[in-house]
């Protein structure tokens, strides 16, 4: 059993299991595909999977696949995708709701014949305007009592596709004035000529959610039918019908908080609408929410694994600080990703006492905290690149990077000072002149003078020109607006630096593995990589940048 991560889930399923009302648990993970998987569902998956290997039960994967209009193979594969990165096996255990549409047909008939289900011809805004509020009861349907014998007749047409979309619905008799209003005689059926991605045309009515969820946790055993808090209110509805119904188990809903994030948007409709709109590239853009984004941007599972640890089950709804997550991943990757040197916005720099066509190699720390990590050889030579933020020409104070007149260490090669500025008609500096000091080789002056400032550099020769796209908030506004979100998006989310040079080993790299570039974070080579033409992409910077 599981100590660590310990939550009231996870208290119920020991519970259950110590006083044998069950002797393996069983839980699932039941994503509709009418979508990419985005961190909220990582959240869901997390605790499904988790929970049945902590416990040595299982987990299905199920697609509730029940509204053909939304749903795409597309959805259905990159879900399976998306669960498997993030470290999950569902085994043999995928299944699909549409896979119980004949036995949820059937038990739908046998609600009709006991009296607890009837054909309502009323159209969805007639239904709404009857169903009453809060304060207020609900008014019984004109056709709430046609006799059992109409109402079969009647649904046997809907199922042979004899009526059009919206002209009628079966509803669940329960009471009109019940306080809780999803036991207002919900639907359980609709009229849907649609093309289902499984069942093709086969179907004319499409079960409801609440009608199709519970029955299909029933078909499959599921003990645990863990859900998001919304659902809270439909667990009366949920019970109903497993009391009403011929089922095979008696599986229980247990609710939690759904993951909020600061600065995101976890609405599958939203992001649907960004990547429709081309306000992103697509569901892998790396500036999406999305377990494919997240992905692409280079984020590793365990991090997202990580960060679903830390947060928690809790049974209250809560915003999370998105600088959570990326601590998580800043985290992993500092113990993980190897060092490398990248100049992002690139100086030149010409070393004038450096002899000119001579070339060193210099020896670099794969990693700092882990000497099986090795070492590689970088060249330095007369001409180099610097990152433009590390010159100014008349700096404040406290700027002790280079300057005229300033000594600076380039990290694994010499002291260098600065003895020119060179600039075009504009009056940009567009290239530096430097002295070298041959006694510094490594980093350290025989005389013991100091620096305050080590740089990255690369050679001017020897490194190759790659784009970099840095990613930032995809919304300006910590909490964005679901109903308007274009008007909080950031216009800044992309910056793309075209001139950026890089290590030719980095360039040559195709194993997939997230770099630390020293100084201005971590990158992963993108699948927009074309030969001689290196993409990659900032997964993270080192450090948390936007205001709290
Ligand atoms: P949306 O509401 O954006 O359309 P959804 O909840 O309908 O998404 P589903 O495919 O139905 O998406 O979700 C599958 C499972 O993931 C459900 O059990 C749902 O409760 C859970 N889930 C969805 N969003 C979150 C979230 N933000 N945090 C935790 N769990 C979530
Ligand atoms: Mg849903
Ligand atoms: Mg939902």
């Amino acid at each position: 059993t599981a100590e660590a991560g310990r939550d009231f889930i996870r208290d119920i399923v020991q519970a259950d299991l110590s006083s044998k009302k069950h002797s393996r648990i069983v839980t699932r993970f039941p994503p509709e595909p009418n979508g990419y998987l985005h961190i909220g569902h990582a959240k869901s998956i997390a605790l499904n999977f988790g929970i049945a290997q902590e416990f040595g039960g299982k987990c299905h994967l199920r697609f509730d696949d029940t509204n053909p209009t939304k749903e795409e193979q597309e959805y259905i594969d990159s879900i399976q995708a998306d669960v498997r990165w993030l470290g999950y096996d569902w085994g043999t255990d995928l299944y699909y709701a549409s896979d119980y549409f004949d036995r949820l047909y059937d038990w739908a008939e046998g609600l009709i014949k006991a009296g607890y289900a009837y054909v309502d011809d009323q159209s969805q805004e007639e239904i709404r305007a009857s169903r009453g509020t809060l304060t207020e009861p609900g008014k019984n349907s004109p056709f709430r009592d046609r006799t059992v014998e109409e109402n079969l007749d009647l649904f046997r047409r809907m199922k042979a596709g004899e009526f059009p979309n919206g002209t009628r619905v079966l509803r669940a008799k329960i009471d009109m004035a019940a306080g809780n209003i999803n036991l207002r005689d919900p639907v359980l059926y609709r009229i849907l000529h649609a093309e289902h991605p499984r069942t093709g045309t086969k179907w004319s009515i499409y079960p409801s959610y609440d009608y199709a969820h519970g029955q299909s946790d029933a078909i499959e055993g599921i003990t645990h039918s863990i859900c998001t808090l919304e659902f809270e209110d439909h667990r009366p509805l949920y019970e109903w019908l497993l009391d009403k119904l011929p089922v095979p188990s008696k599986p229980r809903q247990y609710e939690f908080a759904r993951l909020n994030l600061t600065y995101t948007l976890l609405s599958k409709r939203v992001l649907t609408q960004l990547v429709r709109d081309g306000h992103v590239s697509g569901w892998d853009d790396p500036r999406m929410p999305t377990i494919a984004g997240l992905k692409r941007r280079g984020v590793p599972p365990a991090a997202v694994r990580e960060f679903v640890k830390r947060i928690g089950v809790a049974k209250a709804n809560s915003v999370v600080d998105v600088g959570m997550l990326e601590f998580c991943i800043r985290e992993h990757l500092n113990k993980t990703a190897q060092r490398r040197m990248a100049v992002l916005r690139p100086l030149k720099v010409v070393i004038e006492n450096y002899p000119e066509g001579q070339v060193e190699e210099l020896e670099a720390v794969n990693h700092p905290d882990d000497p099986a990590a090795g070492t590689r050889k970088i060249s330095f030579g007369r001409e180099l690149y610097i990152e433009r933020d590390d010159f100014m020409e008349n700096p404040p104070k406290k700027f002790f990077r280079l300057s005229p007149g300033n000594e600076v260490r380039l990290r694994y090669a010499y002291f260098v000072k600065c003895t020119g500025v060179i600039k075009n008609d504009a009056g940009e500096v567009v290239e530096l002149r430097c002295t070298y000091d041959p006694a510094t080789k490594g980093g350290n002056a025989p005389d013991g003078r100091k620096v305050k400032a080590t740089m990255h550099w690369l050679s001017a020769r020897d490194s190759v020109s790659a784009e970099i796209r840095v990613y930032n908030q995809l919304f300006s506004n910590p909490s964005p607006s679901a109903a308007d979100f274009a008007a909080d998006l950031n216009p800044e989310s992309l910056e793309v630096l075209p001139e950026a040079r890089i290590e030719p080993s980095v360039a040559a790299d195709n194993s997939g593995e997230v770099m630390q570039f020293e100084r201005q974070g971590y990158f992963v080579r993108d699948k927009d990589s074309a030969p001689g033409k290196p993409v990659f992409n900032r997964t993270i910077g080192l450090r948390d940048t936007f205001a709290k």
